[in-house]
């Protein structure tokens, strides 16, 4: 039953929402509810793929990523204009079974009602009175909290307090298959994004990513890709989501708090979230049990100035002749290197 007050309202059941449920409860805080759009197990569009490092975030909070499944796919392959560069055995990316995010989710949503969280699903965010302290769930449900976390994505209700212009496209297609399990990552198709061919166990989940302009038809060139790929498959069940494109603000006022893609805490050059979501949401909910809001506006400093450092790289990188050196002289000279930078230097992310 949902009370009419609560300390903490969070918005979103995604990795940050949840992260944040469970560290208030681990601080003392347990007058907490999550608010969730959907019912789990839901869809997620999103690859999956996550490193050691957020393994290690995601066993911090009692979630053991292999018991859902994880594990490695080794052969790692990387295109330059569906050109072979490289081939890596695969030692820093993990994947569920099914390529998608479904399982590592409603895991965690497991986890976060065996700590004790009050989750509603089905009920989404209609409505926000911040000068009342006040949110209308779902038909007309109306709670006041003290504190609100929205960590309900990169365009989420949250995402109406930001200011937010530039965005990264992301679609993927997951369908059944006979190709061999494998990696393929694709460079020089998109003008600033990369795609990616992963099967595992019959499933291939095709992916394309892109600096968003409105006036591209994405569409047209995601199907233009897996047509060169030789795959012919319907493309009726295409999902594309948004990622954002730079750190926002991480707290507005004394009580109003942002994690995960909500608070722009995704990678804008690897697009790789899912960690930071969970840092992110750890963060908010350390900032509310000790009420000290520098805790979340240090830790989005930090992600600031890792993403500007991204961001310079992914501009030198998509300089054609830069990515033309790279491919075609670094990864044929220098294949060693390209395995190490993979498989040692970017498992720390
Ligand atoms: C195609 C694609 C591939 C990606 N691949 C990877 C990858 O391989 N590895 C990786 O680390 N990251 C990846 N990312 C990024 C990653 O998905 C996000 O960074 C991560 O999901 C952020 O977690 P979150 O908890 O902030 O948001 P989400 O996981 O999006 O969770 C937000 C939750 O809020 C709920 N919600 C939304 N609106 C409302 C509302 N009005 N009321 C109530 N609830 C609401 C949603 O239903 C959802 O459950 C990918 C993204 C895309 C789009």
């Amino acid at each position: 039953m949902i009370k009419k007050h609560y300390n903490t309202v969070i918005i979103g059941a995604g990795p940050a929402g949840l992260a944040c449920a469970i560290t208030l409860m681990q601080n003392g805080v347990c007058d907490v509810l999550v608010a969730e759009k959907y019912k789990f197990p839901r869809n997620k569009c999103c690859a999956g793929y996550i490193t050691q490092k957020t393994v290690k975030e995601y066993a911090r909070f009692g979630l053991d990523t292999e018991e859902c499944g994880y594990s490695y796919i080794e052969d790692f392959k990387l295109f330059f204009k569906h050109k072979l560069r490289q081939r890596i055995k695969n030692r820093f990316l993990l994947t569920s079974r099914e390529i998608n995010r479904v399982s590592l989710d409603y895991a965690f949503f497991r986890l976060a009602v065996d700590n004790g969280v009050q989750i509603e699903e089905n009920m989404p965010v209609t409505g926000h009175f911040p000068e009342k302290n006040t949110v209308i769930l779902g038909k007309n449900v109306s709670v006041e909290y003290d504190n609100i976390v929205f960590a309900d994505g990169t365009f989420g209700f949250g995402s109406a307090y930001q200011k937010t212009k530039r965005r990264n496209l992301a679609m993927q297609l997951v369908f059944k298959s006979d190709i061999r399990d494998g990696i393929d990552i694709h460079f020089g198709v998109t003008k600033r994004g990369y795609c990616w061919v992963s099967s595992q166990n019959g499933v291939t989940n095709v992916g394309m990513t892109d600096e968003y302009r409105g006036s591209k038809d994405y569409k047209k060139q995601f199907k233009s890709f897996i047509s060169d790929l030789g795959i012919s498959q319907n493309t009726s069940s295409l999902y594309s989501a948004f990622t954002p494109i730079g750190v926002r603000k991480p707290v507005i006022g004394s009580n109003m708090y942002f994690a995960g893609d909500a608070m722009g805490a995704c990678d804008p050059f690897t697009l790789s979230g899912v960690r930071n979501a969970l840092i992110s949401g750890e963060k908010a909910a350390l900032s509310i049990a000790r009420s000290d809001t520098r805790i979340i506006k240090r830790y989005a400093r930090k992600l600031k100035l890792k993403f500007f450092f991204m961001r310079l790289l992914m501009k030198t990188f998509y300089v054609p002749c830069v990515r033309w050196l790279m491919f075609n002289v670094g990864c044929r000279f220098l294949g060693g290197m390209v395995t190490f930078v993979f498989n040692r230097l970017l498992n720390k992310k």
